[in-house]
């Protein structure tokens, strides 16, 4: 039961409790080794493909995202933070190599066409990273990719924006 828990029913990627109940911790005490970046992604304009092809068709565009997130990822989680927003938790992972890993998420999500049984379509990522502050709470990080994510969707969707606790930065 205690394993279900940690997955999410539809996607079948990591749920939110295994986020709160184990990778927090996790995170907090790598954190002050290694480099660990915060990877929140949305998908864009999603309410639009609900609207046009129905909430069914929406359902199988977050499956057909989360498998391609979770194979790009390997062996860093991804987990369904909730809705269509994912989250990756990128161990052990410079920022230029997060960001390079992102970019290429985002790229095969835009390649993909999306097969609802009625037709074709493809969807946008918009991420948000941040790297892990040990100094700092876990909402208090998550504050940042948030931000982050948001400034993406902003200033045009379909990107990864890098927060950074000083310089703002901003890359496509
Ligand atoms: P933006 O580019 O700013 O993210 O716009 P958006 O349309 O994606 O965002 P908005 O928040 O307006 O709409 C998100 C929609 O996603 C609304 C909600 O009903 C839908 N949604 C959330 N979770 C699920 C789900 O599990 N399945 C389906 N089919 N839709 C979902
Ligand atoms: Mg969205």
């Amino acid at each position: 039961m205690r394993s279900l828990a940690f997955r999410d029913q539809l996607t079948g990627l990591f749920s939110r409790h295994y986020l709160t109940d184990y990778l927090e911790e996790r995170i907090r005490e790598d954190s002050n080794e290694t480099n660990i970046v915060l990877a929140l992604c949305d998908i864009d304009d999603f309410k639009t493909i609900n609207d046009a092809r129905g909430h069914q068709s929406g359902d199988i565009a977050i499956v057909c995202i989360a498998d391609i997130l979770d194979d790009l990822a390997g062996n860093h989680p991804v987990i369904r933070w909730g809705g269509e927003k994912l989250l990756v938790v990128l161990f052990s992972t410079p920022d230029h190599e997060a960001l390079r890993l992102c970019n290429r998420m985002r790229e095969e999500v835009a390649a993909y066409r999306i097969d609802d049984g009625t037709g074709e379509f493809s969807c946008t990522l918009t991420f948000g990273l941040s790297a892990y502050d040990p100094s700092l709470t876990f909402a208090e990080n998550f504050v940042r990719v948030d931000r982050a994510l948001y400034r993406g969707k902003e200033t045009g969707k379909n990107r990864c924006t890098f927060a950074q606790p000083d310089t703002a930065g901003e890359q496509r």
